[in-house]
């Protein structure tokens, strides 16, 4: 029965798509842009080896671009003046001072400490752009950033926590 309300919406569908096939501009199916400006030498590993320094967690999300439950990251409410850095390769990415508080339950910075740091991808998979932000060395996956941040950038990256580590400033004495 499904199926056949399936077919005779697709009929319905290709019906009005010839009608207005004249005034109705194709869809367009845009590909993904792929941006690194990383200047450095790039770090890359094999699976096995990132699995050898990364723990599970970390290698779900950096390596094979999961994401971690919102609001279960240690650095969610890591509110000390230092830098957060790239996990799998230490470079770094978000300065402490850029951090703000989303709501969202990911650690969230409206700018990183050098654009050329971050890689990004941006795919129209699910029907509008929607951009993956990357370490510009190791291009590990970080998280997203959208375009609902807060001032100077209007930025939100959106980053998981098991992504980062964070050095804080002041150690010595
Ligand atoms: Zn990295």
């Amino acid at each position: 029965m499904k199926k056949n309300y399936i077919g005779i919406f697709c009929i319905a569908l290709l019906f009005c798509y010839s009608c207005n096939s004249q005034t109705t501009p194709s869809k367009d199916v845009k590909e993904s842009t792929f941006v690194n400006n990383y200047e450095g030498e790039k770090l890359e590993k094999t699976a096995k080896e990132w699995r050898e320094i990364l723990d599970e967690k970390s290698f779900y999300v950096i390596r094979e671009k999961g994401t971690e439950r919102p609001f279960t990251g240690d650095l969610l409410d890591e509110k000390r003046t230092g830098t957060f850095h790239c996990k799998a390769c230490n470079l770094a990415l978000f300065p402490s001072d850029t951090k703000f508080k989303s709501g969202t339950g990911w650690p969230s910075f409206y700018e990183p400490i050098n654009d050329k740091n971050i890689a990004t991808e941006t795919d129209y998979l699910i029907g509008y752009p929607r951009t993956e932000v990357m370490c510009g060395r190791c291009e590990g996956h970080l998280g997203h950033v959208f375009e609902d941040g807060p001032k100077p950038t209007g930025l939100r990256y959106c980053i998981n926590s098991v992504s980062l580590t964070f050095e804080p400033l002041g150690n010595e004495p």
